[in-house]
């Protein structure tokens, strides 16, 4: 009989209490004990949800205190060498100050988890010695056993994939690392096996990523060892985001259950089940129900592909499953009160997509009786929204059409621009700057809350705004920096703030997803043809420019950005909804120009988290990502400064897509990437404006003025000095105010140096 499962669980909780019990922790407004007892009872509670929907297979150490991969480190006792670590289980202080920095050693690295928009935080291997310090797969089966009489599913990173997301290791080392790490998992699962552990899921989404002979062979190595470990253990060796590559190799392993995403790898996938057939020993776990859109599916479509399915598994051999997990989709709909109809019924987050495995795997079962009248209610839903003419604006349409030749050129190449530029700004050597938001205080905050509960009226928030920006202006000037910004002290959100000024977005009440650690955003939902209505920071922008003489930057998000963290509509190519987004910015950036603001920077920090994950779609996406970023900036003048802001990335393999977006000046996070990025510029030259950014934003901590000395002077060995400029990582708005200042003086006293000492300096 068809089963059904799920693959993971939203931690954050319907009310972000999740969000809201770590950080009060981190205040200091919470005790271990209370955070842990509050984390818990939310834990029980969305495995309860689930046992109560139905879901056969309950995934559990899905949750976490802060992220899975974190967590898997923790529990191997792999703590980086600078934060003090004498073995044992890691204390919930160390495991935080791993992920966030504490006042004496930097937090590790973070970065995109495959090509989703949630953060893990990287393992750093280097120096340390692996042991079991704790079987946190085990102790989450037997909560749910436990409390719930829950025979849960618990779910592990598999080892390739937690090899590969690690670094502080070479190559040459991958063997001896995973001898290791192999009798920790084994340990783990003979644990469980022990214990009575029916089914785990062993997540390897690295299988979806071409492997090399040598990844293959250990690949091999660890599922046989497995197998010869813990026979009566049964595996589901679980991939997601895209079909697996070694297909044909992968079936051969010894595991009894393969899950592979038939949404987001489905023409993949299918391909491989047609042409190689599928294993007549195994499971197919078939990812029907998409993790991450948050789309109702059409379950009359999803039938069809079961029944396809079918042809090449026997029914009793498939369990009904999300794609992948859930974490990347909000809690429910049923909070959403203010969204239109035909779009509130067009929508399925976690739950919604619950009821639909569960649905869908009656009616795969045969038990149809009962569920034709949601089934009926299904289709009318998705197809009314489909049909939707709320969706359509036949200008823009065409407008996008008429564009399919052009180029988007700037009037003169950079090196010409650069010139006029420099004429007109005369900037000193190592130009200062930040990347646009100052902090989001809880005063802020709470003015926008009552502006938009209407306790406010709209003058009232608009002379706030401007307090803040007087504040600020005078604050950057008297630090000293060379091109200031107005603080972004309107928006909220850097993608929800355009997308509420312009037409074919929505907004969701209560959308959540967790993005890194505590921190969670909203996306917007793009469902119609966007279109450009009104000016959306010209007011304050010009404000800000009407206080000082310095140069002010325009402040926009860029249309891959916007497109990238919101959740977009499936009926046309994520390239025409690009466009559209691009077009309707350009309107904006002529809008300042006319304003008289002569820099405006167009942040695009998201542009690698739409790269396909296979290499071989890769070029395309880049193609139409650099076009969409010229389509919105190439009619200013010559002596406008467009400028665009990147963060968290590895470039090394976009920097001639990012050289092709023709910014006059681009800043990339660095400092927490610890200078992996600066390498690659001393394989790739770069010949526009570029600044590093010298310190991370993402810890409260004030980095001093002998550290960014060493930040600025490493970049100057690969980067043209005349060139160059400086400035943090990225945004400062969840830092808090004094932090702010104190860093960015410190910033600004080692640019002096470093003008001081420079030859240029004349
Ligand atoms: N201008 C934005 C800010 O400063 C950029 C944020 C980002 O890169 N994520 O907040
Ligand atoms: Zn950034």
């Amino acid at each position: 009989m068809m089963k059904s499962s799920n693959l993971g669980y939203p931690r954050i909780g319907a009310d972000r209490e999740w969000k809201k019990a770590l950080e009060a922790f981190w205040a200091g407004k919470l005790q271990e004990e209370e955070l842990r007892s509050q984390l818990q009872e939310l834990r029980l509670n969305h495995l309860k949800k689930q046992q109560e929907k139905g879901i056969d297979y309950i995934p559990v150490n899905d949750f976490s205190y802060y992220d899975h991969i974190l967590d898997t480190a923790a529990m191997f006792g792999i703590v980086p060498k600078r934060f003090s670590y004498d073995g044992g289980v890691v204390p919930l202080s160390l495991y935080y100050g791993i992920a966030r920095g504490t006042k004496d050693a930097t937090a590790s690295e973070m970065t995109k988890w495959f090509n989703t928009n949630y953060h893990y935080i990287v393992p750093e291997l280097d120096g340390a010695v692996p042991v079991l310090t704790e079987n946190k797969p085990l102790i989450a089966y037997r909560e749910a056993k436990e409390k719930l009489g829950i025979e849960g599913k618990p779910v592990i990173v598999g080892p390739l994939t937690f090899l590969k997301l690690s670094k502080g290791y070479s190559r040459t080392e991958t063997d001896a690392w995973l001898n290791r790490l192999l009798p920790l998992y084994v340990q783990i699962l003979q644990e469980l096996a022990s214990e009575g552990v029916q089914w785990v899921q062993i997540d390897e989404p690295i299988l979806t990523s071409k492997l090399s002979v040598e990844d293959l062979n250990r690949l091999k190595t660890i599922y046989e060892t497995f197998a010869s470990a813990v026979p009566t253990l049964n595996i589901m060796l679980q991939t997601y985001f895209e079909s697996v590559e070694q297909y044909k190799e992968i079936t051969q392993l010894p595991v009894q259950g393969l899950g592979l995403d038939f949404v987001h790898g489905l023409s993949g996938n299918l391909a491989s089940l047609q042409s190689l057939g599928f294993p007549e020993n195994k499971v197919l776990g078939a990812g029907v129900i998409d993790g991450r859109g948050i789309w109702k599916a059409s379950l009359r479509a999803k039938q069809e592909l079961l029944k396809k399915l079918t042809s090449y598994v026997k029914p009793e051999q498939i369990i009904i499953q999300s794609s992948c997990s859930l974490l990347h989709v909000p809690v429910t709909v049923s909070y959403e009160t203010k969204l239109g109809s035909e779009l509130k019924d067009a929508l399925a987050f976690a739950d919604e997509k619950l009821d639909e495995i569960v649905l869908l795997t009656k009616v795969a079962r045969g038990d149809v009786a009962d569920v034709t009248a949601e089934l009926e209610e299904n289709e009318r839903a998705y197809q009314t929204f489909q049909l939707s003419d709320k969706r359509k604006r036949e200008d823009i349409q065409q407008a996008i059409a008429s564009f399919a030749d052009q180029k988007f050129e700037r009037h003169l190449p950079f090196a010409e621009r650069h010139q006029a530029q420099q004429k007109k700004w005369q900037l000193p050597i190592f130009p200062t700057t930040t990347i646009g938001s100052f902090p989001q205080t809880a005063e802020v905050r709470k003015a926008r809350q009552l502006w938009r509960k209407n306790e406010w009226s709209n003058e009232q928030y608009a002379e706030f705004i401007r307090k803040e920006i007087d504040i600020w202006i005078k604050l950057q000037e008297e630090i000293g920096l060379d091109v200031l910004v107005h603080g972004e002290f309107e928006r909220t959100d850097m993608v929800e703030f355009f997308g509420e000024k312009l037409e074919g977005f929505a907004f969701t009440q209560n959308g959540w997803v967790q993005s890194y650690g505590s921190r969670c955003v909203k996306p917007p939902i793009i469902y119609g043809d966007v279109a450009f209505l009104k000016e959306m920071t010209v007011e304050e922008t010009k404000y800000a420019q009407s206080l000082t003489e310095r140069p002010v930057k325009g402040m926009l998000t860029g249309p891959i950005t916007i497109m990238n963290w919101s959740f977009v509509r499936e009926d046309i190519p994520r390239e025409q909804i690009a466009y559209q987004l691009a077009y309707a910015l350009r309107q904006e950036v002529e809008a300042l120009e006319s304003a008289g603001i002569g820099m405006i920077q167009v942040d695009e920090p998201a542009v690698r988290e739409g790269l396909p994950l296979k290499a071989e779609d890769q070029a395309e996406y880049l193609a139409w990502a650099v076009k969409a970023f010229r389509l919105a900036t190439c009619t200013v003048q010559d002596t406008t400064q467009i400028h665009t802001h990147m963060c968290y990335c590895e470039f090394h393999d976009m920097i001639h897509s990012i050289d092709a977006m023709d910014a006059d000046v681009i800043s990339i996070e660095t400092s927490r990437s610890h200078g992996e990025l600066i390498h690659s510029f001393e394989v790739n030259t770069y010949t526009k404006g570029i600044g590093l950014g010298v310190y991370d934003i993402h810890s409260p901590r004030v980095p001093d003025v002998a550290e960014m000395t060493a930040m600025i002077e490493r970049a100057l060995q690969v980067l043209d000095p005349k060139l160059f400029w400086i400035n943090p990582d990225c945004g400062l708005k969840t830092r808090g105010q004094k932090e702010t200042v104190a860093s960015l003086r410190n910033m600004v006293e080692a640019t002096q140096l470093a003008r001081s000492n420079s030859a240029l300096n004349v």
